[in-house]
């Protein structure tokens, strides 16, 4: 793999070639959260464990690369533990680049980002990390056996947790069908698994990673009505107990969420429950419910 022998130091550079090689932001974002590991083989995951309130203070940002657009204007929110907050906006709103903020992959231009009323930055950067999870649209998983992917999240897990979190994922059934089981290689020299197959492992891993932050991006848009199914009946037991944040395109993933946030324009433009939100008169919400609603 091209993490292997690199330096934890050397992340920002080694971010700079992933990104132009593959070009897809948030896949980078997904490598990246795996990779603490692979880059330094002293990693301990979370040291510290945290409770998981998140807020965002008037957090403005814009891409290094592309100062001259505002991407965040002034975004304000809280999640306090065990909550589920759902972002969603148009494709281009900055909903991803929200994520990336909290894990730390970009520096905010202003304002505050706190995670249980601590700045981000005054946290211990592995410390941080080992605390959240990202499930995102498209996982990419590394070339290994299947339980190595899945120990990822937890390197002394035994193979009676591996076991557990593969069951609990709704992932035991397919990979006890193939014949190596959890020691079947995945990646290019392997067996090919379906995305839907791909978000169980990652959820799995999550499980037995036991973050206090959870962020799914996206993460059941582009599965098959059965494959949506199991993944969002796993994705429901991975959110118990922690703080969710889940970025959805589609509408019916997030009716239960304790608060939506609507982006807009860089800002939060909407906030509150479902019902809340579709009784706003001319809401932006309501309009996108309307339509998501009747053409299904
Ligand atoms: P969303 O997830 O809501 O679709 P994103 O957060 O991915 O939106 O993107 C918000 C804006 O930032 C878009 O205009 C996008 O083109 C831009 N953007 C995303 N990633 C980068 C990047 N790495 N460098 C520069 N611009 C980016
Ligand atoms: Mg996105």
């Amino acid at each position: 793999s091209t993490f292997v022998g690199a330096s934890f130091g050397g992340i920002a550079e080694l971010y700079a070639q992933i990104q132009k090689a593959i070009g897809a932001t948030e896949r980078v974002f997904e490598l990246l959260d795996e990779s603490p590991e692979k880059i330094n083989p002293d990693y301990k995951g979370a040291q510290e464990k945290i409770k998981g309130n998140v807020t965002f203070k008037n957090v403005a940002f814009s891409y290094p690369t592309r100062q001259e657009v505002q991407v965040l204007k002034d975004v304000n929110f809280t999640a306090e533990f065990g909550q589920k907050i759902a972002i969603v906006g148009p494709s281009g709103a900055g909903k991803s680049t929200i994520s990336s903020l909290l894990l730390r992959f970009y520096d905010i231009t202003s304002g505050e980002i706190t995670v249980d009323g601590k700045n981000i930055y005054d946290y211990d950067l592995e410390n941080l990390r080992g605390n959240m999870s990202i499930v995102p649209q498209d996982v990419i998983l590394f070339g290994g056996t299947i339980k190595e992917n899945i120990a990822y999240g937890k390197p002394d897990a035994t193979d009676e947790e591996i076991m557990q979190a593969a069951k609990q994922a709704n992932a035991f059934n397919f990979v006890d069908g193939f014949p190596e089981k959890f020691e079947t290689l995945v990646g290019e020299r392997g067996v090919k698994l379906s995305g839907g197959q791909r978000q169980r492992i990652a959820i799995a891993r999550a499980l037995l990673k036991n973050p206090s932050i959870l962020i799914l991006d996206e993460a059941t848009s582009s599965l098959d009505s059965e494959s949506e199914k199991l993944v969002q009946e796993a994705l429901e037991v991975l959110m118990d107990g922690r703080t969710s944040i889940i970025i959805a395109h589609r509408l019916s993933t997030i009716r239960n969420a304790d608060k939506i946030l609507v982006l807009d324009n860089g800002k939060i433009s909407e906030e509150g429950t479902h019902q809340e939100l579709i009784n706003l008169e001319n809401g932006i919400y309501k309009n996108l419910s309307n339509l998501q609603f009747s053409n299904s």
